[in-house]
């Protein structure tokens, strides 16, 4: 599939989202990380964000709480192209109650080819590659067959 190129500058937005199980985690992770997570611009979920603004002392892009429909905020901005980066640390022993979000979100990173970290060990090869903090190339993929294919009209 053919692709066109977005250019991703040196300043990534990176959007964050953990599910209730694991918010610590992701916090922890994230003060860890606090000195590189500054040289980026973040998004997040509302509860997520909250939690991050208070951890980091800085300012992070709430959005709604995420079964609220901020999943699927977040899900609109990677489509158009206002999402660099994700990190998304979902429950894997938990049933959420917004699960067709979850999984919507997740599948929009992939058709529109976002790096994304589900993890922590994910999450802490991500941060460190180099393309984290340089400016990058990424590949749009092509839609345009899928966009103008024939629709067959009802018989
Ligand atoms: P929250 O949303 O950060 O508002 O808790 C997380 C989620 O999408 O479940």
């Amino acid at each position: 599939m053919a692709s066109s190129i977005k250019k991703l500058g040196k300043r990534k937005r990176i959007a964050l989202v953990a599910h209730d199980h694991k918010k610590i985690d992701l916090i922890d992770w994230a003060t860890y990380n606090k000195e590189v997570l500054a040289r980026h611009e973040l998004f997040a979920t509302g509860t997520t964000g909250k939690l991050l603004e208070e951890a980091l002392d800085r300012p992070v892009k709430k959005l709604l709480s995420g079964p609220l429909g901020g999943d699927q905020q977040i899900g609109s901005m990677i489509a158009t192209g206002d999402i660099d980066v994700m990190i998304f640390f979902w429950d894997p022993m938990e049933a959420q109650p917004h699960d067709s979000d979850v999984k919507a979100l997740l599948r929009l990173c992939v058709a529109w080819n976002i790096p994304m970290a589900c993890d922590r060990s994910s999450a802490d090869f991500l941060m460190t590659s180099p393309f984290m903090h340089e400016e990058y190339e990424a590949a749009i993929p092509d839609y345009s067959h899928y966009l103008t294919r024939k629709i067959a009209a009802d018989e």
